[in-house]
């Protein structure tokens, strides 16, 4: 909400306190200025050197007056502009379990639905009212195991189509969805191939995606859409599935790649859908220029509305998406560290002795992308291709103290397209069980946790 009020606003700058994702003992700021998005560099650098020079906060002078609260108009403006990506057309038959985890969220995607028309969710009444202390929960973060325990209870008994949750500050937007009796959170990437999908159908019906940035200049390497001269931009950070490139090249839709986090994503020129993996989603750039839950759960509750009306699943569509493209499985891992030095010796060693092989495959390709490109503003981190397609990225995390290691391998389905691109085209008519998706994923999972166990060797302190 903040940051469509930045806009809304015409405002100069906003700055939110927040916890986000992380243990309420953690709380800090976010800092955003006029044009919506979160700050890059030199900003951030400038802003820490103006808060290095005070020397204390009580010797800052403070005002006593000249500040204005704001009224619930701003709310309003926000949930319409949200609910305004529901299609007016689309389907509402759907039933969906929502929480906050004690966060801001609740009340919010409550008028949103209401205002998208589509029932109300059924709430976690225990994490639903804002609590600074998250007191049901070690870890506020829907991807954390046992995060979203108590969604899933309510699942059991409310039987929904899909389990929506939101972190703290709702800008982040986790699903888990009924996998043949037993709920299972969807990957972020698989949430983020499942909203591309819906943004592609929606482009391909005619009347354009659910919102797209202001600004139109065209991202190097890549053309106009070839959807109606729509000229639709997707982008995802690097560490993110290479799914999406693919399904945008497929769709002759322009695609994008930029460093982790939304002040990047959020920055693609023309941008129509943006996200990353660590579940950040940004489906309607032209209220919000930053990822945003609320949006991101009213999208996919209209997706699984749609799919619901098909008698068909969100899981069905992750298939299609196997078939036509391969399986795109992917991983991460984090080491994590007392002593922040250790995650620099960990680069340190692998730069000195780069590795030639790496779980039986030949390393094709190796960027330090400290080094930087038209594209790509450098950031600590190198980049591993090997000669099966397999992609490992290993970084340092932004915010604590541990390296983190992405990790994706690309399996060829029966029927669909190969590896590395070629010929596209679905499965035909094969039913499922029999067209040799189990079993692609089965041979996925293998090589990616040899990938993993390589990888967790070459990082270990
Ligand atoms: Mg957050």
């Amino acid at each position: 909400m903040l940051a469509f009020a930045i806009r809304y606003l015409g405002a100069h700058a906003g700055v939110m306190v927040t916890a986000s994702h992380n243990p309420p003992q953690d709380n800090g700021y976010k800092v955003y200025l006029g044009d919506g998005s979160q700050i890059v560099p030199p900003v951030d650098a400038e802003i820490a050197a103006h808060i290095a020079a005070v020397p204390s906060v009580a010797s800052v002078p403070r005002v006593e007056d000249g500040w204005e609260t704001l009224g619930d108009e701003i709310e309003q403006a926000y949930v319409d502009a949200a609910a305004s990506v529901v299609r007016p057309d689309a389907p509402r038959a759907v039933s969906v379990v929502h929480t906050s985890l004690h966060g801001v969220g609740s009340a919010t995607v409550e008028k949103a639905f209401a205002a998208a028309g589509f029932p109300a969710p059924h709430e976690v009444s225990s994490q639903q009212a804002p609590d600074p202390d998250f007191p049901s929960v070690a870890f506020p973060n829907p991807e954390e195991p046992g995060a979203i325990d108590a969604a899933l209870a309510l699942a059991g008994s409310v039987r929904p189509d899909v389990v929506l949750a939101n972190d703290p500050d709702a800008d982040r937007c986790a699903a888990a969805v009924d996998d043949h009796g037993t709920w299972r959170m969807l990957r972020g990437d698989e949430l983020g191939a499942l909203l591309g999908q819906h943004v592609i159908d929606r482009l391909a019906a005619g009347g354009g995606a659910a919102g797209r940035a202001d600004a139109t200049a065209g991202v190097d390497g890549v053309g106009a859409g070839g959807l109606g001269g729509d000229g639709a931009v997707f982008a995802n950070s690097i560490v993110s599935s290479r799914l999406l490139a693919a399904m945008a090249r497929d769709a002759g839709i322009a695609h994008a790649e930029t460093l982790t986090g939304f002040k990047w994503i959020a920055r693609v020129p023309g941008l129509t859908y943006g996200y990353e993996e660590a579940i950040g989603y940004c489906v309607d750039p032209q209220h919000v220029q930053d990822k945003d839950g609320i949006s991101a759960a009213l999208l996919l509750t209209e997706m699984t509305a749609i799919l619901r009306g098909q008698g068909r699943t969100l899981l069905d569509v992750l298939d299609d998406l196997a078939r036509r493209h391969g399986v795109y499985a992917t991983d991460a891992f984090s080491v994590r560290v007392d002593d922040l030095a250790i995650i620099g010796q960990i680069m340190a060693r692998l730069r000195a002795n780069p590795p030639s092989t790496v779980a039986g495959h030949q390393v094709s390709r190796a960027d330090d992308l400290t080094v930087g490109s038209p594209d790509l503003p450098p950031t600590e981190g190198l980049r591993y291709y090997l000669d099966d397609d397999s992609r490992v990225i290993v970084r340092p995390s932004g915010t604590e103290p541990k390296l983190k290691v992405y990790l994706e391998v690309i399996e060829p389905a029966a029927g669909g397209a190969a590896a590395g691109g070629g010929a596209g085209g679905g499965a035909g008519a094969a039913g499922a069980g029999d067209d040799g998706l189990p079993e692609a994923r089965r041979r996925a999972a293998e090589r990616l946790a040899a990938l993993v166990d390589a990888f967790r060797a070459l990082t270990a302190p």
